[in-house]
This record gives structure tokens, sequence and C-alpha cells, in this order.
């Protein structure tokens, strides 16, 4: 098969790296890559916004399956321009991306569907928002409706905060995204990460895993889009998967495709593990990134032929195989993120990290004069896999101590609180 990736992350790397290993395999395209995909895959500089041009890419190169990385071009519409024109998508139609597109769209789909969610009210002008916030008070969570690059939450522990939430969604902080706001219910309990591989009509469940979004140790500072992850969260038992899938995941399937709008692709449930049970926090309609690095390396089965028959409507014979083993990752950023990384610091020692067993994933990395440089916030996913986390941890960490990246810098916590449990 021909394959074609879109996508240029950590994320992207790591589907590139499990795809490339699969005997179905004939060429892997990457659009636009990064240099650590151009080791797995063609790159291409093509833009995921140009319908027309990645239409006639895949005719002119007979592609037979494109993989959708990130959001935007879902919720754009490209999984529908490619299949109106007969290509396989892996990947949800615009409509079905609202999941994660609109917060109001997968509110509204928990009510209808008896989904267990925070208590919810939508909101479309400042007044309005603002007298129910006094009505109820704090803590609450305000969300701008639309994609905010996890900037548009606001967990209001005062009344104030929650106030100056609303404003600044009605006031344009988030653009267009902010024209609406969701008023929630805060929650308290564990997070976790689900992820279903979907076709439309069956959802197989495909693994859990647990991040860290703030840039400090201790899981304390401003919020970024990842500094690590690890798999499996053993606090989604083999029961509460059951569970999950059968509250939460299933009927969302039968809702979509009541809607009209079958969700095919990865269905990532962002989940708070509250003393009432599992409740939906948040739909993302693709691989979390870093959690995809973490469950690629666990992943047993052929990931190119899972995405082709999720494409195809075909995953009912299907199951999924994992390693018996924990994969943590660690993100190297530039520091200065997540505010303004320093860029262009040349990075040295690769090839001895990525070695026995660890995978060194590129995110944003450029190739300089032959030197690969850093070019983004989160730049290298050191990734490795042990009989336990902690073994994982030590493997990933050894990693980072050979990379020679003096504007570089990593949390040093990752995975706490599964060792924590581990070692209890
Ligand atoms: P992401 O960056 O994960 O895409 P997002 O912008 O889509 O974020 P959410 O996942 O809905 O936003 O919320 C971000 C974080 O805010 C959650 O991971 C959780 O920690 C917190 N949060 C969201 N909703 C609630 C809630 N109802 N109660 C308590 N905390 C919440």
């Amino acid at each position: 098969m021909n394959v074609l990736l879109i996508g240029s992350g950590g994320r992207e790397h790591a589907l590139a790296w499990k795809l490339a290993a699969s005997p179905m395999l004939t060429k892997l395209y990457a659009a636009p890559g990064n240099p650590g995909i151009a080791r797995e895959a063609e790159c291409v500089a093509l833009d995921a916004a140009d319908h027309d041009a990645m239409l006639s890419f895949c005719r002119t190169n007979a592609i037979d399956l494109v993989v959708v990385g990130p959001e935007a071009p879902l919720v754009a519409g490209l999984a529908d321009h490619l299949r109106d024109g007969g290509i396989a998508v892996f990947g949800p139609s615009a409509e079905a991306a609202r999941l994660e597109g609109s917060k109001g769209y997968t509110k509204d789909l928990c009510a209808r569907m008896d989904i267990p969610t925070a208590a919810y009210r939508r909101f479309n002008n400042a007044p309005k928002a603002k007298a129910y916030l006094r009505d109820i008070g704090a803590p609450v969570v305000v969300k701008a409706d639309g994609l905010a690059a996890g900037k548009g939450v606001t967990v209001a522990m005062t009344l104030e905060e929650a106030l100056s939430a609303v404003d600044d969604c009605f006031e344009g902080a988030f653009g267009g995204a902010g024209a609406e706001v969701v008023v929630e219910e805060f929650l308290t309990g564990e997070e976790a990460s689900f992820f279903c591989l979907c076709d439309g009509k069956i959802a197989l469940p495909l693994g859990t895993a647990q991040d860290h979004k703030r840039v400090g140790e201790g899981d304390t500072g401003p919020n970024t889009g990842g500094m690590g992850a690890y798999s499996p969260a053993s606090v989604m038992t083999p029961e509460l998967v059951d569970q999950v899938m059968r509250e939460i995941v299933e009927p969302t399937m039968r809702g979509m495709a009541e809607a009209g709008a079958p969700f095919s692709g990865v269905l990532y449930a962002g989940l708070m593990l509250t003393s009432d049970g599992p409740k939906l926090i948040e739909y993302n309609v693709r691989f979390g990134d870093p959690e995809c690095q973490v469950l690629m390396m666990r992943l047993k089965d052929d990931l190119l032929v899972l995405l082709k028959a999720a494409a195809d409507g075909q995953l009912g014979h299907m199951s999924v195989r994992w390693r018996d083993e924990a994969a943590l990752t660690v993100v190297m950023a530039a520091k200065g993120y997540p505010g303004t990384p320093e860029k262009g610091g040349a990075i040295r020692g690769l090839a001895e990290a990525g070695s026995g067993g660890v995978e060194v994933f590129h995110a944003g990395t450029a190739e300089k004069d032959g030197a690969i440089v850093a070019n983004g916030g989160r730049v290298l996913n050191v990734t490795a896999t042990g009989r336990t986390v902690a073994e994982a941890r030590d493997k990933a960490y050894a990693a980072v101590e050979r990379i020679d990246w003096p504007q570089g810098f990593c949390r040093r916590d990752i995975g706490w609180r599964e060792i924590e449990r581990e070692t209890a």
C-alpha cells in the first residue's frame, strides 16, 4: 500500500515509525514531515489546507490510505474532500470532528445519549453567562467552545476568575473559538486518557495513558501541549475500561451514527475518574501527542492493517494486541517553552540516545547543514519501554543524558504518579 501521512510532530514520527514496520507498506509519504520522519518516509511540501492539491497528489501517487495526524485538517474537512475523491482516509469527517471542534456539540451529545459528564450550560453572550456564574459561584470551569490549542479552558477557583474568563472569550482572546462559551460543573478526581479505534460503527479499545500537561515538576507552572506520558495507566482497570466503553464510547458511536455523522478514526476520551464513576471531560478526534508515542511503542499488531480496516469500516473481526510492557516518553523542549522557545540550537548525540530499544521521536526539529537543530517548542520525545513504568522511565532518562543540547530542558519526574503506585 502507498500511504500519505499528514503532520509534522512527534505523534506523526511515531506513526511513521510504526507504519514503516508494516510488511503491507509499499511507500510512505509524509506532508510536511520533519527530519525524523524523513528517515521513514519521503517528505513532501504539501499544504494540508489545500485540499485540491492533496487530492491531486493522492491520485498521481496512487495513495491507498491517507492518515491524518492533527485535528485542524479534520475539522476543516480534509477527510471529506479526499473521500469524495475516492481516497481512503483514516480520520473523521468534519461533522464528526465537531466532537473536538465544538465543546458545546459534545456536551449536547452527552445530554442526548445520557453519557456521564460535568453538568453544563451554553452561552452566546457575556451578560447571561455572568448572571449564571453569579448564581452558581466557584469553583467552576469556563470553556471557549471552539479549538483554542488547550488555552480556552479556565478552571476558576473564584467567581472573579470565572467572570474574567467569560470576558476573555467574548472579547476575542480566542478568536472565533470564543464566540460561544460552555460553563461546566467543576469535577474532582484523577484524569486518564482512553483511546479507541473506530470505523463508523464499531469502537475497539486502543489503550490507556496519562500525560503531564504542566511545564514544571510536580505538575506545576503553565500548561503545555504535554511534557511526557506513559502507558498503560493502571488507574484504568479492565473493569473501568468496560464501564467507559459501555457508558461513554458506545453511546457516542450510536449517537453520532444517529446524527448522520458516524465516527471513524481515533476517538480519544479525556476522562475524570470521580468518586461517582468515570466522566467525560472532552473528546479529541485524533491521537494525543505525546500519548501516541507510548501507544506505538507498545502496539504489537500491524498499525497499517488496523488503520486501513478502520478507514474501510472493517474493524468487525479485528482485535488489538499489546506488548506486555509499559512505555514512557520524556518531552525535551527548547528553553523558553511554553513561551517563546529558543530556536536554532544544535542537537547532538541522537544516534547514541536512540539505541537499545529507545526511540527518539522528532517534533520541532529542522536540518541545517547536515545537523539537527531545534525549530519549535517541543523538540524531541525520548521514548522507552520496560517491564514497569519505573524501568521505562530509567531507560528514557538514561537516553536523555546522552543528548547534547544545551538549549533544551525536560521535566525530571515523568510518570511519578504511576511509579508511586508501583512502589506502594
Ligand atoms: P487539551 O489541551 O487537552 O486539548 P482542551 O482545551 O480541549 O484541552 P479540556 O480538556 O476540556 O480542554 O480541559 C483542559 C483541562 O481542564 C482538563 O485536562 C482538566 O484538567 C481541566 N478540566 C476541564 N473540564 C473540567 C471540569 N469540568 N472539572 C475539572 N477540571 C476540568
